[in-house]
């Protein structure tokens, strides 16, 4: 229960925000605007953007419509196309941040490698040896940002460039070169389409076959751009226009296998596989066996182009070992190879670690999520007071704007922050039986998705349970418009 409800001066507070991505930025700038000014943004590496900072591989593009993946509050009458790439978002994110002026208050270089709840305090170590100290602490490290390198036989002998899809080697020349890929996942697919028509051979290896959603990029003209920049309304009903149109036509039908929207989504990929590969052997081996949108569903106008241009080669065969020369499949055959790419994904169960993180009595994050990660509606975790997390585990990761899902998190973490601030209570962890019960409900709601209907993917956890918001989009904005301060211990 709150300590006290007396009106009293407010708390001055400080801030830690670990991470300078699109979450850490989003911080800065909504605390500045509700004139909470004491806060530090830590980031380990040299620039800020977090995901497309590391992800510079050719192709890469975010494959929700860019002026949904936008900040509400800073349109952008400029993106180049639907699907904007990278750069361009990496750019938007060093132009907004500099804007806001939170730039300057990055520290850049800044590992923080343990974070202790103390007399009623966050303390922070980094690797260079310095200390920092705050009353609340926002996690703003990433989902998708540990690289998973595959364990294959031979790996490190191979002689020819080799790298993980978010550890791009810019000095790896690919025109000319034989190029293999591991991985069928939305990173290898964007590749596949970028370096396909640049290379001399661009072998994919693919353990399993992808459900493909053709989906145009188109660009936008300078009379669009023109007509979004002197009326902004009209880009604000673009992007409340595509909010509703994912929701309602893929966040809220992958969760529940039996929607008439995901039928039609699964129709539109068949046809697409159908129509549009030509060799029925190859259409073969890019059958999926399972549900469209059972994994993270990809969005391509281009990938069956490219994996039928003459240069291209589709191999199923699993693969045996790694070799110096290339990658020998399990028929024996030795697939020769200049450079490797491993789009093999990440270790998404990760999120602030290997930071060791103490909360109170002691406990450590390590054994708090010995099991799994685990975070009452995503955002707190019993025993680690005024600890929020942003995009942590158990939140919605399906196709769609997780600049939305934070923005609606963010405000959210305010309320309870509130509280703090205005000395209702001084510390503020989710219970541990509402957050038990919180994963009961998850667990059994996540038996209606289409992400348990048998295939592997990252969203599933060790048990093979979606680690994620099984409920409607509608339902999290619901959850996320007022805190239910009874799930909370507050002291
Ligand atoms: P991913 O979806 O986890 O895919 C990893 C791929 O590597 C899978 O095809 C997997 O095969 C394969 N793989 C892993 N280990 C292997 C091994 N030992 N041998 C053979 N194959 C192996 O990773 P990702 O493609 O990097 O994408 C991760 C997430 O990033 C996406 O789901 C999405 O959320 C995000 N992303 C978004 C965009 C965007 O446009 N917004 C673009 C790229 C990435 P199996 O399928 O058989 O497991």
């Amino acid at each position: 229960m709150p300590a006290t409800s007396s009106p009293k001066e407010p708390r001055d507070l400080r801030f830690l925000i670990l991470g300078a991505g699109m979450s850490g930025i989003l911080s800065a700038i909504k605390l500045q605007e509700a004139g909470l000014n004491d806060f530090a943004i830590y980031e380990k590496a040299k620039r800020l953007g977090g995901t497309w900072r590391e992800n510079r591989y050719p192709g890469v593009a975010c494959d929700v419509p860019s002026h949904l993946y936008s900040y509400s509050f800073a349109p952008n009458p400029d993106w180049s196309h639907r699907f904007a790439p990278g750069s361009e978002i990496q750019a938007y994110f060093e132009e907004v941040a500099r804007k806001y002026g939170v730039d300057q208050q990055i520290q850049y270089g800044k590992e923080v490698t343990r974070c202790v709840f103390e007399n009623g305090r966050w303390q922070i170590e980094f690797s260079d040896g310095t200390q920092d100290e705050g009353d609340i602490l926002l996690a703003a490290t990433g989902v998708l940002h540990h690289p998973a390198y595959p364990e294959i036989k031979g790996l490190e002998s191979f002689e020819g460039k080799t790298f993980h899809s978010a550890r791009w080697d810019e000095s790896a020349s690919m025109a000319g070169k034989r190029v293999g890929v591991i991985g069928t996942g939305s990173t290898a697919i964007q590749i596949v389409s970028a370096l396909a028509p640049e290379v001399a051979k661009l072998t994919l290896f693919q353990r399993t076959a992808q459900w493909v959603m053709p989906q145009q990029n188109p660009t936008y003209t300078a009379e669009e751009k023109n007509e979004f920049r002197v009326h902004p309304e009209i880009l604000e009903g673009l992007r409340s226009d595509i909010s509703r149109l994912f929701a309602d036509g893929f966040s809220n039908a992958v969760v529940d296998a039996n929607s008439p929207q995901l039928a039609a989504i699964e129709a539109v990929c068949l046809q697409n596989l159908e129509e549009n590969i030509k060799d029925p052997t190859l259409r073969e081996k890019l059958r999926p066996d399972y549900r469209a949108a059972c994994k993270r569903l990809i969005m391509s106008e281009d990938f069956y182009d490219a994996i039928q241009r003459p240069n291209a080669e589709l191999v199923t065969e699993g693969i045996d070992r790694i070799e110096k020369s290339g990658i020998r499949t399990v028929d024996g055959k030795l697939h020769e190879l200049d450079v490797l790419v491993l789009a093999t994904g990440f270790r998404v169960d990760r999120f602030m670690r290997p930071m060791e993180v103490i909360g109170r009595n002691g406990v450590s994050l390590e054994d708090a999520w010995a099991k799994r990660p685990s975070a009452y509606m995503a955002i707190s975790i019993p025993d680690f007071p005024n600890l929020f997390m942003l995009n942590g585990p158990n939140g919605p990761v399906g196709n769609f704007s997780l600049i939305e899902v934070a923005e609606l998190q963010f405000a959210y973490i305010m309320q309870l922050v509130e509280l703090i601030r205005t000395r209702r209570c001084s510390e503020v962890s989710a219970s541990q039986e509402a957050t038990d019960r919180f994963d009961a409900n998850r667990v059994e709601a996540a038996k209606k998705t289409v992400w348990q209907t048998g295939c592997r993917s990252w969203y599933l956890d060790d048990r093979g349970v979606p680690a994620a918001w099984p409920w409607t989009f509608d339902r999290f904005r619901e959850e996320m418009a007022t805190p239910h301060f009874s799930e909370y211990e507050l002291c």
